[in-house]
């Protein structure tokens, strides 16, 4: 069946991969973005498709649309992004969720929240499973990201409890790929820009604390399958439970780019998470998803990605 589906936040990194599926799929999109962190290139192969729409717009704003699905994703998640306007994105994160909820309960579309591994904080339980409730700071530089969406999870089950609103909730953990943006300032995406540069790779303190690393095809394979599930409406991790120390990553990088870049130490944020893996066995067994690409054949991929646009920047500044 063709679903009617709006793609908040559907210009950033996933939403971009999300659309594109989803097209291809056979769906009428809308796409719904404030370009924030979001860019309008990432959506241009689109433009001309006739089953696709943009919407420029805030989603604290709220707005009236007519759709089947909503996955909800409109919400800066570099901490560099997310801690430039902190109140901007506790906004973004409680009056976008209870508008996306309020469009959901009106028009009776079923809602999915892209909510993180971000709720567990720095967690005292490794790997972190859905029933856990977390180690989060409420008034650190993180809490506007981290507390945001877990208030975003609680209007999400409140909707779904006190109105009947059909909803989804899917915790994200580190997702990369192709169409993140240079200055996105996530791990991956510094790494591989950094060392095709030729610059130094900043490791944030010693570089022993871990995250695990999901190629996005898979992540918005695991959204669908979570969008299209019947009778589960989680809270469920999507994540490549594969864990590397950040050092690792950087020797990663640097193997795969042939790079001479050094690296450089630079301070630890504050509250930064010691340890991060998910456990995916209810994703097994309620939506028989697990992650199909490795580490290394996905670096492979996001590396040729950013040597071409690096290539296309620097050509496009000397004409
Ligand atoms: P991104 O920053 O690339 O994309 C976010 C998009 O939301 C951007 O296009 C931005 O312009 C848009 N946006 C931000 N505030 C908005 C607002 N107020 N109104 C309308 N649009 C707005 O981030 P991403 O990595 O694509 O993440 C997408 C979603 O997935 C986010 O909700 C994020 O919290 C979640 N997530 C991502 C990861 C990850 O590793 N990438 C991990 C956990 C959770
Ligand atoms: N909302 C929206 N689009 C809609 C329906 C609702 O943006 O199509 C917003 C609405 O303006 C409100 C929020 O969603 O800010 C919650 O709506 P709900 O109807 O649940 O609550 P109420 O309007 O009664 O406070
Ligand atoms: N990090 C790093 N160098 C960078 C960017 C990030 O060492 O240039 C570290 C960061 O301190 C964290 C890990 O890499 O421990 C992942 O950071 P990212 O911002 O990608 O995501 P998050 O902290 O939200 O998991």
């Amino acid at each position: 069946m063709t679903d009617r589906i709006l793609v908040t936040g559907g210009a950033g990194f996933i939403g971009t991969h999300l659309c594109k599926r989803l097209l291809a799929d056979g769906h009428e999109v809308i796409c719904l973005d404030n370009f924030y962190t979001g860019r309008r290139a990432n959506v241009r192969p689109f433009l001309e498709h006739p089953r696709f729409e943009l919407v420029r717009h805030d989603v604290i704003e709220p707005v009236r649309l007519e759709v089947t699905q909503i996955y909800h994703l409109a919400c800066p998640a570099s901490p560099v992004h997310y801690q430039a306007n902190a109140i901007q994105t506790v906004k973004t994160s409680v009056l976008g969720t209870l508008n996306m909820l309020g469009l959901a309960k009106r028009v009776g579309a079923r809602f999915l929240l892209a909510s993180t591994s971000e709720v567990y904080g720095d967690p005292l339980v490794h790997p972190q499973r859905e029933d856990y409730w977390g180690n989060v700071n409420p008034i650190g530089p993180r809490s506007c990201y981290d507390e945001g969406k877990r208030v975003a999870e609680t209007l999400t089950m409140d909707y779904h409890r006190q109105h009947h609103v059909d909803v989804r909730i899917v915790r994200i953990f580190n997702t990369y790929g192709p169409n993140m943006l240079e200055n996105d300032g996530r791990v991956v995406s510094n790494f591989i820009c950094q060392a095709l540069r030729e610059q130094p790779l900043t490791i944030y303190g010693d570089g022993s604390q871990t995250r695990s690393f999901c190629y996005v095809d898979d992540l918005v394979d695991g959204m669908v399958r979570m969008m299209r599930a019947d009778d589960f409406i989680g809270p469920v991790n999507l994540g490549n439970p594969s864990e590397f120390t950040v050092v690792e990553l950087a020797h990663k990088v640097l193997a795969m780019t042939n790079s001479a870049s050094s690296i450089v130490h630079r301070p630890l944020p504050e509250n930064d998470p010691q340890r991060r893996r998910p456990d995916i066995t209810l994703a097994g067994k309620r939506l028989a998803w697990s992650p199909a690409v490795p580490l290394d054949v996905g670096l492979e991929k996001t590396i040729a990605y950013f040597r071409a646009a690096l290539a296309q920047a620097a050509s496009g500044a000397a004409s």
